[in-house]
């Protein structure tokens, strides 16, 4: 689904990611950690084709297509959900009108109709009842006023909705309390672990771990993948730290 293959990239000059390689494939979870400044962001930043990220070295295939070639709602309408530790808030949009237009520009790019307004909320109910969500959250203007934990249930309706293929969530699960922390986990667990999907976790805690069992956990240090192992690998790093699992 995913390769990562010797992928180097810069922020201002300044070199972030210095030959990662990784490779994903579809029925599988991955959960990145490494110390702060290691470049876990800026991989999910370059994955998405955020602007002022400039890939020097290196290649992504994602979906058997040349990643770094399309555009961002390209890469959305392939499948492509980043979910991310601070949510934008949109003034005077509502979440159904955020979600509908979201999911239908990405159904254009994929020469699909559009859904209308019935069709869409029909959808959307059904997701949230999935998630066990409230449906009136929907309704509010998107994240404003919301609590850590409503701009994690919105956030896990709106991968629900879109329907992605592969995720990646970078720091997803960082300052929530334990029953956003479920919340999180649920989401990721119904919307996700499908043998046709893939998500990539960043996190810096191995709790939320407890919730979604990783297949692989990566030690991500300097700009590189330094060490790869299974669920086992972030009890480690959490009792013993990055250096010493790392070295
Ligand atoms: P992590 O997510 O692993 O904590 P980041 O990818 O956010 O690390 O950052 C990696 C490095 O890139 C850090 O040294 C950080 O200071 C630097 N960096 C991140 N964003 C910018 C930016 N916009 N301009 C300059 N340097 C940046
Ligand atoms: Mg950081
Ligand atoms: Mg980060």
């Amino acid at each position: 689904m995913l390769k990562i293959d010797n992928l180097s990239a810069e922020i201002g000059g300044k070199p972030i990611l210095k030959g990662l390689s990784l490779f994903i494939n579809a029925g599988e979870i991955h959960a990145i950690m490494g110390p702060n400044g290691a470049g876990k962001s800026t991989l999910a930043y370059v994955l998405g084709g955020r602007p002022g990220y400039e890939v020097t070295g290196g290649s992504v295939t994602f979906m058997g297509k040349d990643l770094l070639e399309l555009e961002t709602h390209e890469r959305a309408a392939l499948g492509l959900f980043l979910g991310f530790q601070y949510p934008v808030e949109i003034p005077g949009v509502s979440n159904v009108q955020f979600l509908r237009e979201a999911l239908n520009a990405q159904r254009g790019a994929r020469g699909e109709a559009p859904l209308s307004g019935g069709e869409f909320l029909k959808l959307a109910k059904e997701k949230a009842s999935l998630l066990k969500m409230d449906m009136e959250m929907l309704k509010r203007q998107v994240n404003v006023g919301f609590s850590g934990g409503e701009k994690k249930r919105a956030e896990m309706v709106q991968m629900g909705i879109l329907d992605p293929v592969f995720a990646v969530l970078d720091e997803t699960d960082s300052g929530l309390d334990i029953d956003a922390l479920r919340i999180v986990g649920d989401g990721i667990n119904t919307i996700m672990r499908k043998p046709e999907r893939a998500v990539l976790l960043i996190t810096h805690y191995q709790r939320l771990l407890d919730y979604v069992k990783p297949d692989f956990v990566h030690v991500l240090a300097d700009g590189r993948i330094v060490k790869t192992g299974g669920p086992e690998l972030a009890l480690r790093l959490e009792e013993e730290g990055y250096e010493v699992v790392a070295a």
